[in-house]
């Protein structure tokens, strides 16, 4: 029987330490703020910004929303990123991806000043993370080492396999588990013998987008194992990339789909502007 790692709990906890910030912070005279800008009318989308927006407002964090139609133009998108950058208001810059059908995410992505690039996806920002030299972290990598951490879960000197490539959850992740002295090794659709590379991890973390994609036999008795996966099965219920009842068993640690990784997500954004508002006020040094 594994330990279930609550990510409801940690997030949480990360957020009431967030608010508490935020609140000290108010007495010096400085609001955190965050734009978000949503393009379109994608209803995933809108659910994302509304639940961002919400964290926002509970953590004493101000935000702003720019909801533009579907057919706002590159030029249009850009200008107004621009204007957010010189707003000394607003801290953190983030816009809801993907964009509609002609706009270029990573355009948008290199038009946000990486000072406030609280989703930790410039190039820049990136760069910072391969050197070890940041203080932004994408999101979602972010909360998964949030949630070994507070779970006990050492990483250095173990074994750990991430499943994933993307540049948004496999490569960072990858990037943060060797930053903590884990012997990493990233797995993808290319990757041979899978299942016996899985077998080999400590800390096993998925991040591929198929349901039941992990199954028993891919992991090592033991293993703490993370599911970043958010997919939705034959019956249209959300869950992860592991098959939780057959892992579950032989699992040290798991984390469950809903309630592991996915609302820790939020909980680094709120982070990540706090920090944001901290460096643009000379608070913390870079
Ligand atoms: P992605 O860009 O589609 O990347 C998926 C990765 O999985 C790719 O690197 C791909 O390999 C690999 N893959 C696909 N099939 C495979 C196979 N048969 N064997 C081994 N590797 C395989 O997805 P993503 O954006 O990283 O997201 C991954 C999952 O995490 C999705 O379910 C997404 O919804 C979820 N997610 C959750 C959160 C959260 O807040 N919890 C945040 C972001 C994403 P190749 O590179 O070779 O194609």
């Amino acid at each position: 029987m594994a330990t279930i790692i609550d990510g409801k709990a940690v997030s949480a906890a990360v957020r009431a330490e967030v608010a508490k910030e935020v609140e000290e912070l108010k007495t010096k005279g400085i609001t955190p703020g965050l734009a978000v800008i949503i393009v379109g009318d994608d209803p995933a989308s809108r659910v994302y910004v509304n639940n961002k927006k919400k964290a926002c407002a509970e953590a004493g964090i101000y935000s702003e929303e720019f909801a533009l139609p579907a057919d706002t133009t590159q030029e249009e998108l850009l200008a107004l990123v621009a204007s957010l950058n010189g707003r000394s208001d607003i801290n953190g810059i983030l816009c809801q991806l993907p964009l509609p059908k002609g706009l270029s995410d990573k355009d948008v992505i290199e038009a946000i000043s990486p000072s406030k690039d609280v989703d930790a996806f410039h190039a820049q920002n990136v760069g910072n993370i391969m050197i070890g030299d940041y203080h932004f972290l994408p999101c979602t990598p972010a909360g998964v080492m949030e949630l070994l951490h507070r779970a006990g879960v050492e990483v250095a000197g173990k074994r750990c396999v991430v499943i994933g490539r993307s540049n948004i959850v496999g490569k960072p992740m990858a990037m943060l588990l060797l930053h903590e002295n884990g012997t990493v090794t990233v797995c993808h659709s290319r990757t041979q013998d899978l299942a016996a590379v899985c077998r080999e991890a400590d800390i096993l973390v998925a991040a591929v987008g198929k349901a039941k994609f992990v199954t028993a036999d891919m992991v090592k008795p033991g293993a703490a194992v993370i599911d970043v996966g958010m997919n939705r099965d034959e019956n249209g219920k959300l869950c992860g990339d592991v098959d939780y009842a057959a892992v579950e068993p032989i699992a040290g640690y798991i984390t469950p789909v809903p309630g592991g990784v996915g609302p820790m997500t939020i909980a680094m954004l709120l982070k990540n502007t706090l920090m944001a508002a901290k460096m643009q006020n000379a608070l913390l040094m870079k």
